[in-house]
């Protein structure tokens, strides 16, 4: 019996612009297991958001032409649109970026974590679920409410209760974060994704936050979405590269930022100052999604590139504990020239 919980096939994505066509997907392969933690890193534009928007079927107006997404049993690249309510939430529950702006900001904290529990419970109207307001003390909905914020460092009584009679403006970016990890995990959803839950925080918040995440990873399948090697280092026990709306690398963390085995991943890790410590400069440069080289799409910045990545697009060579897409790997976990 296998405990896979998400496995992700060829997908292809593309956006329809007055420029043209913008390949976002262009054949991701993906598999997370029930109470895995899987990173997926790549610089701005390489497709990470439109993948996990496409996990919940929301990555409109794109659309998906190709390749599938099986979740939970179910191929929901094949579900209608009321079918996905049912993914969504209880399925998949996302913790978007920044509660600013994710959080209405007329009603109440408290307002919205128990709207978020009438979804639980099956309640779909969103003004029948505001009006019945902050659940009760006493109630069973509190003390839903109170397990799970506890858990996210609000214990003392009475910071809880002024926590749910905020405005979200008046929370803290460390506040605010820690309610979106309450609103996804009040569902108790099979697979939660955080799509880069540090980038707008500071130095302190920040370091509260990973904290926090890296405990959640230990008892909840977690996707995290991330630029920054730090976050995912302290969060996930695997990572996927993604370049050109594809994933080049993926493996377990340790051995994919000690020992990257595509030219890209290294980098990547070199403009994080992350390889034996000497600080250099990326090289990386925005690849235009519209008007995409012929063979490996990083082949124009590629260092180590050989004739042939101008012409074929590199196969995916899967082994053990991960896969590369390089024309230089040899599929013995070294690369060849
Ligand atoms: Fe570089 Fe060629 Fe490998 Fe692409 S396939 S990363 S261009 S060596």
């Amino acid at each position: 019996m296998t405990d896979s919980l998400l496995e992700v096939r060829d997908l292809h994505v593309r956006f329809n612009t007055p420029r043209g066509v913008v390949r976002a997907n262009n054949g991701i392969n993906l598999g997370m297991n029930t109470g895995e933690s899987l990173g997926i890193m790549g610089e701005s534009g390489c497709g990470k958001t439109v993948l996990i928007l496409s996990l919940m079927r929301l990555q409109q107006p794109g659309v998906i032409v190709g390749g599938s997404i099986w979740f939970d049993g179910r191929e929901v690249t094949r579900l209608t649109q009321k079918e996905m309510q049912t993914v969504r939430g209880k399925g998949i529950a996302l913790i978007p970026q920044n509660h600013s702006t994710a959080l209405n900001p007329a009603y109440t904290v408290g307002e919205q974590l128990g709207e978020t529990l009438g979804r639980r419970q099956g309640k779909t109207g969103l003004w029948q679920t505001l009006r019945a307001g902050t659940p009760g003390a006493g109630t069973r909905d509190y003390e839903n409410l109170r397990h799970v914020l506890s858990g996210l460092g609000f214990n003392d009584e009475s910071v809880l209760r002024r926590l749910l009679a905020s405005y979200p403006h008046e929370l803290s970016g460390g506040m605010g974060q820690r309610v979106l990890i309450a609103m996804a995990l009040l569902l108790e959803p099979k697979l939660v994704i955080a799509d880069e839950p540090t980038t707008a925080l500071d130095r302190a918040t920040r370091a509260e936050t990973l904290e926090l995440l890296g405990r959640l990873s230990a008892d909840t399948t977690l996707m995290v979405v991330s630029h920054e090697v730090e976050t995912l280092v302290c969060i996930c026990n695997r990572v996927a590269v993604m370049y050109g709306g594809r994933v080049v690398e993926s493996g377990v963390t340790g051995r994919v930022f000690s020992d990257p085995h595509h030219p890209y991943t290294r980098i990547l890790l070199q403009s994080q100052h992350l390889i034996r410590g000497k600080p250099v400069s990326s090289a990386a440069v925005a690849l235009d999604m519209v008007n995409f080289p012929p063979g490996c799409p990083f082949h124009p910045f590629c260092p180590e590139a050989v004739p042939a990545c101008s012409r074929e697009e590199p196969p995916e060579t899967v082994f053990d504990s991960g896969s590369v897409a390089c024309h230089l790997y040899n599929g013995s976990g070294t690369c060849s020239k």
